[in-house]
């Protein structure tokens, strides 16, 4: 099910709305967090899955292409840009109708393909070819699935320091849990998904779950995803120290920066954060 970026999970309300709204905007001020005077030793890492610790929007765009080029003939390098973020980035309220439950997994891919292919003056021509495209897309994206480079030195530097880690998702487990093992993440070994307890980031039950299972404190235990919303804040209100990756180096709005205190751009800032190294 659910691929990160456009899929962002919950239709839960938005404090600070999703990253990708400001994608684009270079930030010549971020933020670097800081250990807090008293801040608990930490004990364990949990981490968001899709865009922090696996590149699915590239596993998206590079699936997209494959199995949409039939159907746009002569799409330029930037229009097959434009179709992909579309629907990665273009199509949250598709998904959140999926998060709402008017349409199946499947449809809110469909439309949201729809979407790119009208913004292009194109269409399926059938139902039928509408479900071929989806099936080819399914196959497809699993393949392009790759973890970022920075991920295995930081678990490399957790083991090393003792640190437990897991891995809680706005997704189904067994679909993460795939997804991982794909992208040579087997070693993540707890991994709570949105069908543990029936809820999805920012709910405080999803991250106090993943703490059950790593066995760790809320106080001794850090977040780190992509969403500002859902990972840092969501954390937050589990009473957990959440860290913003920021890949993108994307600014935010003066208001939600407040809640936003920690960032990083890369993984690899987060042993330094956490005194590792
Ligand atoms: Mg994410």
């Amino acid at each position: 099910m659910a691929e990160a970026v456009a899929e962002p999970g919950a239709a839960a309300p938005m404090v600070v709305p999703a990253e990708a709204t400001y994608d684009g905007e270079s930030s010549p001020a971020v933020v670097r967090g800081g250990m807090g005077v008293g801040t608990a030793r930490v004990r364990g890492v949990l981490l968001d899955i899709d865009e922090t610790l696996v590149d699915l929007e590239g596993a998206m765009d590079l699936a997209l292409r494959e199995v949409s080029a039939a159907l746009l003939p002569g799409l330029s390098e930037a229009e097959w840009v434009t179709f992909c973020r579309i629907f990665t980035r273009g199509s949250d309220d598709i998904y959140d109708r999926y998060m709402a439950r008017e349409v199946t997994f499947a449809q809110q891919r469909v439309l949201r393909a729809e979407r790119c292919l009208a913004h292009f003056g194109a269409a399926f021509e059938s139902g039928a070819q509408a479900a071929q495209w989806l099936e080819a897309y399914e196959t497809a994206q699993p393949g392009y699935v790759r973890a970022f480079d920075d991920v295995a030195p930081l678990l490399d530097a957790l083991e090393a320091a003792g640190i437990a880690y897991g891995a809680v998702s706005n997704n189904v487990h067994d679909y993460q849990r795939a997804k991982l093992d794909h992208a040579g993440l087997a070693r993540i070994g707890v991994l709570v998904g949105i069908d543990a307890v029936g809820v999805a980031k920012p709910d405080p039950a999803i991250f106090r779950e993943g703490l059950r299972q790593l066995g760790t404190l809320a106080e001794e235990t850090v977040y780190v995803g992509d969403n500002p919303a859902h990972d840092v804040i969501g954390a937050a209100s589990a009473g957990i120290r959440g860290i913003w990756l920021n890949r993108r180096a994307t600014v935010l709005p003066p208001d939600a920066a407040r809640l936003v205190p920690e960032q990083v751009v890369t993984l690899r800032e987060i042993p330094v954060l956490l005194g590792l190294s």
